[in-house]
């Protein structure tokens, strides 16, 4: 049985913990794919101090060099896709096609951060003084924690090593406890590309634990977290008490408003596409229809037949269309809000409970599930639920809708369909999320595109794309005074 190691300081080295879990496939909890140490506080502090140690060279190591090793790293994991997408099936139960596209966009990122290296520019900026050079420097932080949930295992992680290892810092990666095979991989490939010791260390174990270490530790500089809005919340506020950066990527209740005027089969197949695709598991996931009147008794007919269609099953059977909850705590989470949704008075349409059939007894699969007759006020309509369950909210206009989307914490994506250029544009700049797609999906997005939200679901820099280096570098400003002599007057 596979025992899953630290990497720290360069070195592969198992845990001295005697607390273990088992990495569980969640399509069949027969299938045990290894085991995981939970790892030691004062190992954590051990990798924070390896970090620590290397961070002087690597932040004087040339940002092009530094960019090599990353574009190695993204050759790699090009050359390893396949295998790396079959782990990522089995530890985190998406379908083999969604573990292809994530791993296509964790190359595409990497490889859009390794020439991100040859553009770390700062920029000159004229002097109010003659014989002045005024100009900035992008530097690194120095140690980073990078604490990544099991949702997107490899594409988010690669998103925040990245670019902070192009920025010149090092990094301390505490992936989450469900998905262990994919982070030593990643880590594996780093070392295959020649990443120095103690650049680059992983730990795993429970967030609770080493997470909290590793983020309250003086030395971390900064922190770039994905997960639940509760512990991004509770991370930013620690970090505030002792002036660290932080980055959260949190919770999302995304909506997509249906207008009467659209392709109403374009979309119900988006819709669908958004709500059911990754399992509901991401955050960008669409979990709220709302829908105008007129059309909402043809919509929700086309989406329950949509749902009731898919096939479920295992990742790894290439008929599958829609795999598995990860693992039984969110299994249970997924079901009470289907509770929830019933106590509250939504009018189930379909789904609703966990999935019978061959070969789903061993797994935590649940019915792609569609409430109507939601109300905003409902718990499954404000509360984030990280599954296939999408409630519809019927509107009688354009303005009732913009009011029901925009009723939420959350501000990660959303999307209209419309063929109206007015609505659009009108959508564009009401609409209060980070990102916003016209009749397309709410998920998605490409390596070079920024990405984040708003209100509870975002703090700090927006990551990827054209801002990825936004958060792992602080600007230092220079005046470089040339005249060789006491000036006349000062600078205010
Ligand atoms: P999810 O519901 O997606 O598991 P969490 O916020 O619980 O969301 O977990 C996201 C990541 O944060 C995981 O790697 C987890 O181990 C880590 N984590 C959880 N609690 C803490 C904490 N108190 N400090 C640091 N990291 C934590």
């Amino acid at each position: 049985m596979t025992i899953y190691r630290n990497f720290i300081n360069g070195e592969w080295r198992e845990s001295n913990s005697a607390e273990t879990a088992p990495n569980v496939n969640p399509a069949n909890t027969n299938d045990i794919i290894g085991i995981i140490k939970l790892s030691t506080r004062e190992e954590a502090r051990t990798a924070v101090a390896a970090a620590y140690d290397a961070f002087k060279n690597w932040k004087n190591t040339p940002a092009p060099t530094r960019g090599k090793i990353v574009a190695k790293f993204a050759r790699l994991l090009e050359d390893n896709r396949e295998e790396l997408a079959q782990i990522l099936t089995r530890e985190e139960g998406k379908t083999l096609a969604e573990s292809r596209g994530e791993l296509q966009r964790s190359i595409n990122v990497a490889e859009f951060c390794a020439g991100e290296a040859r553009r770390l520019n700062g920029e000159t900026i004229q002097s109010e003084l003659a014989a002045n050079f005024a100009y900035t420097i992008k530097e690194p932080h120095g140690v980073v924690a990078i604490i990544t949930p099991w949702n997107f295992p490899v594409a988010i992680p690669v998103w925040k090593i990245a670019p902070a290892l192009v920025a010149g810092n090092t990094v301390v990666f505490k992936p989450a406890e469900a998905t262990p095979a994919t982070a030593v991989r990643i880590c594996e490939l780093f070392e295959e590309a020649g990443i120095p010791k103690g650049v680059l260390n992983l730990i795993l174990g429970k967030g609770s634990e080493i997470g909290d270490e590793i983020c309250n530790h003086a030395a971390v500089k900064a922190i770039s977290f994905t997960g639940s809005t509760a512990t991004g919340i509770k991370l930013y506020e620690q970090a505030a008490r002792r002036g660290a950066k932080v980055q959260c990527e949190m919770g999302g209740k995304n909506p997509v408003v249906v207008m009467d005027d659209c392709d109403l089969d374009l979309a119900v197949e988006s819709t669908a596409n958004g709500a059911f695709g990754s399992t509901g598991q991401r955050c960008t996931a669409t979990s709220r229809a709302v829908v105008i009147d007129k059309i909402a008794d043809e919509f929700v007919r086309k989406i329950v037949e949509k749902a009731q269609a898919m096939r479920i099953g295992d990742g790894a059977d290439s008929q599958t269309e829609m795999g598995p909850i990860v693992d039984e705590k969110q299994f249970n989470t997924v079901l009470k809000y289907i509770d929830i949704g019933h106590e509250d008075g939504a009018e189930l349409l379909c789904g609703g409970k966990r999935a019978a059939g061959e070969n789903l007894e061993d797994g935590y699969f649940i019915e792609p599930t569609v409430f109507d007759q939601v109300t905003s006020d409902m718990r499954i309509a404000q509360e984030e639920i990280f599954g296939p369950v999408l409630s519809v909210l019927r509107v009688k206009d354009f303005d009732e809708a913009m009011i029901v989307a925009n009723d939420s914490p959350y501000g990660l994506t959303s999307s209209i369909f419309t063929n109206d250029p007015n609505l659009i544009f009108r959508f564009i700049g009401e609409i209060e999320t980070g990102m916003t797609h016209i009749n397309s999906p709410t998920t998605g997005g490409e390596a070079h595109i920024p990405f984040g939200g708003v209100k509870m679901t975002g703090i700090g820099a927006r990551e990827q794309g054209s801002t990825s280096l936004d958060f792992y570098t602080e600007l230092k400003v220079v005046y470089v005074d040339y005249t060789g002599r006491k000036r006349e007057g000062n600078l205010y």
